[in-house]
């Protein structure tokens, strides 16, 4: 994986944690805002169930005291006798839950209120003077109203109290108002209760103008400050919405800061002068369960994200780091630190795809294992990080080198002309030549090149596998010049050379191919016809080998018995060539044909091996011919060594009925002493003699070749004229005495189907 392939991957990966992460976070978020709805909505409900117990507390200590006033009230209509005793014993007889701490009754539209304090008579006091409240109850009560008072602190006797007032009738008719005074333990103790352990309320009570009736001795709004509204904690806007709901005698909730932290506010009406019960709850912060609880799973989720985040990015800074390390590995040469061949030929591929003119120079040290030795491996070492340095600086921003197996340095330079090609090459291997000078040794380092130019020109766009293609092709070539370049000596550069490249290309595939080639049967008989000149009949026929592959293609002799001859697998052909003769003549004799004598060309390498003559015998034997129908055609190289061992072999062949022909005669530096000297049945003089204008205006040749038949005849031994193409050519060999002729004027050499059809006559 490249480099930038993993960074995407990385920021993919990343992106993803985030996005599965804030995903959790949410629907945590969603969970914990239900939980704590249902858990606020079953609290407030809790909280509802304690305010109303208040309530009704209070609201009962309302009734209760109101009701002990007005049984007091009865009590004194019933008696029609209004005197103080009578209410000291009314207020013993009431007063033990009611505790009113006087009482007082004042006639109606009196101004005179008699007050009973503590048991004991009072004067008569002025109504006029009293309290406002009192005044206000009072008067109410003659109307007929039952009422409450607000609180109010009474000057005698030094407390904030609240006074009940009621009328007392005498029959139908109201008499009076009788008042009843109470200071406000019983409420105070009502509102300071703790109702529960959980909840701990605070529980104020004020008048319809937020003033404080009373209140629960801890509060947080401090009823010092005498109106629920001078406090700091309720917003103006809040305590205009208070005020509009307390107005309007409705309940409300709300929230209020105090410290940092925010607490429930509940207002419920007492339904009862316009008080209202204003609680809250010290013990619950309301926003502190949501609160804590998102900010621990934020702060949960964010460590989480980072750690995921952290172990991604170290995870990715290591596999980085290993990655590097591998492409360090797969494309750096960690000798001299250039890249290795795999680099280059990716980094070919990239360049030819914008630009076509480039070579490959490949330069390679001469001797280098020698160098080893010499110099010892370290300094052997220095000198390829020495070249790698030379190149370094010798190539331009557009090209590029690497080092490959040990000595080799491939360099692609952005030129596509050859003379410039091969002066960079050459100033480069002189600069290296001066490395063994610098480092005192008398041992010449000398380099040989093989240069090849990009012979390819991409389309635009090209892709990565034709590119890549390219690349191969232009390191080929460079690779086909350089192995040529070896056999020069000292810098040799050696251009990369299409036709050579395409015959060692042949070369190979002919050699890696024929042992199948042979086995498969794609070797072919064809044949080419001799005339006999005396009879003018074609009568004799030489066996050519012909190639002709699975997809139909023939290749001919002349591109790969050479070949063969150098391999050894002439000798293997030849045998095989006998064979499919000797087969062919078999299905011809069976058929009832004539046979007519054929010869076979025989390499050197095959006639002197031991088994030659056996094989040979064993293959006739096996298709039953005459040996006589089969001549063997010989080159006069194989005379080279001596003539005698040929003579020896020769006979051997004669003894087991085979004839000898010696083949292009004339064609190298033959001498009619052969002539005399080998026991042949027949010669061939090489088509050469024949050879166009040559043999038209040279009559010398003509005396030569008139001279060589004459010669031959006197020997006993027949004369084959080959390259016969024209009837000029057959009348003058007629004319000179040779006795067959062979060439394309009879017939080039054609398959044995075709041969028969032609030539062959049935016996009578
Ligand atoms: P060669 O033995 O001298 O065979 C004669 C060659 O001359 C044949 O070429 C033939 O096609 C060609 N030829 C015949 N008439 C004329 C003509 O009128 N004008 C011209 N210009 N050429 C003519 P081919 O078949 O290509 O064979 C080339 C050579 O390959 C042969 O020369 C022979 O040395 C060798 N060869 C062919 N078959 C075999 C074989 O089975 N074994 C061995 N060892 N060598 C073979
Ligand atoms: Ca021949
Ligand atoms: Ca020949």
């Amino acid at each position: 994986m490249n480099e930038k392939k993993l960074q995407k991957r990385i920021v993919k990966i990343t992106i993803l944690t985030a996005a599965v992460s804030l995903l959790l976070l949410a629907c945590s978020c969603i969970v914990i805002y239900y939980m704590t709805t249902a858990e606020r909505t079953s609290y407030q409900a809790q909280m509802q169930a304690f305010i109303n117990e208040y309530k009704i507390n209070i609201e009962r200590q309302f009734d209760s005291d109101m009701g002990a006033l007005e049984t007091l009230a009865g009590f004194i209509s019933d008696s029609r006798i209004l005197t103080l005793e009578n209410m000291d014993e009314g207020i013993t007889k009431n007063s033990r839950q009611t505790m009113f701490l006087r009482l007082g009754y004042c006639e109606k539209d009196s101004d005179e209120l008699r007050i009973s304090l503590s048991k004991n008579m009072g004067d008569a006091l002025s109504l006029s003077e009293q309290n406002e409240q009192v005044q206000t109850i009072i008067r109410k009560a003659w109307e007929g109203e039952s009422v409450t008072s607000y609180m109010y602190m009474d000057e005698i006797l030094q407390q904030w109290v609240i006074a009940y007032a009621v009328p007392v009738y005498d029959n139908d008719t109201i008499m009076g108002s009788l008042l009843g005074v109470k200071n406000l333990d019983a409420f105070e103790e009502l509102l300071n209760r703790t109702t529960l352990s959980q909840i701990s309320m605070d529980v104020d009570w004020v008048n319809q103008n937020g003033e404080y009736v009373t209140w629960s001795s801890d509060s947080f709004i401090k009823a010092s400050m005498g109106n629920i509204f001078n406090t700091q904690v309720l917003s103006e806007k809040e305590k205009a919405v208070i005020r509009e709901k307390m107005a309007a005698g409705e309940p409300y909730t709300t929230e209020f800061e105090n410290g940092g932290k925010n607490y429930p506010l509940y207002f419920e009406p007492l339904n009862r002068n316009g008080w209202y019960l204003v609680c809250t709850d010290k013990t619950s912060e309301i926003r502190s369960p949501v609160y804590f609880r998102f900010l621990i799973v934020i702060v949960t989720f964010f460590i989480i994200l980072a750690l995921s985040i952290f172990s991604i990015l170290y995870g990715a800074r290591y596999l980085r780091k290993n990655n590097r390390q591998l492409i360090g590995l797969a494309y750096y040469d960690p000798l001299t630190g250039s890249y290795n061949l795999p680099r280059l030929r990716q980094e070919i591929q990239e360049l030819l795809k914008n630009d076509s003119v480039y070579s490959i120079a490949i330069i390679n040290i001469r001797h280098f294992r020698y160098m080893n030795e010499i110099f010892g491996r370290e300094q052997a070492n220095g000198i390829l990080k020495a070249i790698a340095r030379i190149l370094k600086q010798n190539i331009h921003e557009s090209e590029r080198y690497c080092r490959y197996m040990a000595d080799e340095f491939y360099i692609l330079l952005n030129t596509d002309d050859q003379v410039q090609a091969r002066e960079r090459v050459m100033a480069i291997m002189d600069q290296v030549g001066t490395l063994s000078e610098n480092m005192n040794r008398t041992y010449p380092i000398t380099l040989y090149g093989g240069i090849a130019v990009n012979p390819v020109t991409l389309p635009k766009n090209a892709d990565d596998v034709s590119a890549g293609k390219a690349a191969e092709t232009l390191i080929h070539r460079g690779e086909f010049a350089l192995k040529h370049a070896r056999m020069g000596q000292d810098n040799t550069v050696v251009f990369y050379d299409e036709s050579i490249y395409q015959a060692e290309n042949l070369q190979n595939q002919i050699e890696s191919d024929m042992k199948r080639a042979l086995s498969e049967g794609e070797f072919k008989l064809y044949l080419q016809p001799k005339k006999n000149l005396n009879t003018g009949k074609i009568q004799a026929a030489e066996a050519l080998v012909r190639w002709i592959r699975n997809d139909g293609t023939m290749i001919y002799p002349d591109q790969f018995i050479p070949i063969f001859e150098k391999n050894g697998f002439c000798a293997e052909l030849d045998l095989y060539m006998v064979e499919l003769v000797c087969r062919q003549l078999r299905q011809w004799m069976d058929a009832g044909y004539e046979p007519m004598t054929v010869s076979v060309n025989q390499s050197k390498l095959l006639f002197y091996r031991s088994d030659y003559v056996q094989k040979l015998c064993q293959i006739t034997d096996q298709y039953q011919i005459p040996r006589t129908l089969i001549v063997m055609e010989i080159l006069e190289g194989l005379a080279a060594e001596s003539i005698e061992e040929l003579n020896k072999n020769i006979s051997v062949l004669h003894e087991k009925g085979f004839k000898i022909s010696l083949d292009d005669f004339g064609s190298g530096y033959s001498s009619l002493n052969l002539l005399a000297r080998l026991e042949i049945d027949e010669v061939k003089l090489d088509r050469g003699f024949l050879a166009g204008d040559l043999y038209m205006e040279n009559e010398k040749l003509k005396v030569l070749m008139k001279n060589i038949i004459r010669l031959a005849e006197e020997l006993h031994i027949d004369t084959v004229v080959e390259g016969v193409e024209s009837g000029d050519n057959e009348s003058f060999i007629s004319r000179i005495g040779a006795a067959w002729g062979q060439g394309y004027y009879y017939s080039r050499p054609i398959s044995a189907a075709d041969f028969e059809k032609m030539y062959l006559e049935k016996e009578v």
